[in-house]
């Protein structure tokens, strides 16, 4: 099983690079900050990724034998608003048959198509040290997709399916056995119904879902989703990516930090069912666990995740 875990750039250290490595993680990610202003975060990405002392740890932890991963919301970031003026066919129709440029864009426009995987292309070859694995997700926002009479019959997930299979092609041409992650989250959650994936294609699967209000939804009611996606994406690198150590959503992702207590028994317990399904990646979000929460808490127990 590999194993990654998953934090802000403005996290990455020797120490927590250190400390992956003795959670047994195979890979650490790196998560531009999500929600509306995805696109902003990863332009700051990419100012981090020139700068000296960034690669510097992104080197040590290569040496150190962990893989470099990059999961990023990129839709905005990738079709620019600027376009807007001159092609306003490009960007997505909202439900009162408005063209906006608020999030995605019209996945029936080859053109906008084309422009978002040739810069999907050209981002992947400045993620510095990142493998072959790549997390160009569509933004971080539900009902955001397109309602063009081309695309309006689409479900989210087909829409989806349609951009991550245009940037598959795209990103294989560039760079031989470049894998992407369909990322099956929020209205993706379900299967796409009439788009197929392309080589290169593996599922993602957040289900943050669980994690929401009072009530967490427990791994039985998720059963029957978990089996479809399985089903229709196959085992070959899936991935799980949870939220077990995610102190940036348990902390309402404001900071301070909140004081994080790790559920060991039902990390233990939701890794062996995953392991069951036959995902072949756990992955979990461990934002806001940097220097500055150990400063107020002391070292987050992360030891439930190598077992
Ligand atoms: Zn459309």
């Amino acid at each position: 099983m590999r194993k990654s875990l998953i934090i802000h750039p403005s996290e990455l250290s020797i120490d927590w690079i250190d400390k992956a490595i003795k959670s047994g993680c195979n890979a650490i990610g790196l998560h531009p900050i999500g929600g509306e202003n995805a696109h902003l975060s990863a332009e700051e990405l990419l100012c981090d990724l020139e700068k000296k002392e960034f690669r510097k740890l992104i080197d040590y932890a290569k040496k150190s034998g962990l893989e470099i991963e990059y999961e990023m919301h990129a839709a905005r970031y990738f079709l620019k608003e600027e376009l807007f003026a001159e092609h306003p066919e490009y960007f997505r129709m909202n439900e009162t048959g408005e063209r906006t440029t608020d999030f995605n864009f019209c996945v029936s426009n080859e053109e906008a198509l084309e422009i978002v995987a040739n810069n999907a292309a050209a981002l992947a070859e400045k993620l510095y040290g990142s493998c072959r694995n790549y997390y160009f997700w569509l933004d971080d926002v539900r009902e955001s997709g397109c309602c063009c009479d081309k695309c309006k019959n689409f479900t989210p997930s087909d829409q989806q399916m349609i951009v991550i299979n245009k940037i598959a092609k795209k990103l294989r041409e560039i760079i031989p056995g470049a894998r992407i992650a369909y990322l099956a989250y929020h209205d993706c959650l379900a299967p796409p119904k009439s788009v197929k994936p392309e080589e290169g294609v593996f599922l993602e699967y957040a289900p943050i879902e669980k994690w929401y209000g009072d009530n967490i939804v427990k791994m039985e009611e998720l059963d029957g989703n978990i089996k479809e996606l399985i089903e229709f994406f196959g085992k070959e690198n899936s991935k799980v990516l949870e939220y077990w150590y995610d102190n940036s959503l348990f902390s309402r992702y404001k900071l301070p930090p909140v004081k994080f207590i790790a559920d060991n028994e039902l990390i233990k317990k939701e890794i062996k069912i995953y392991e069951e399904y036959g995902f072949e990646q756990i992955a979990s979000f461990a934002c806001f666990l940097g220097s500055d929460y150990i400063e107020l808490y002391g070292e987050p127990d992360l030891s439930a995740f190598n077992n």
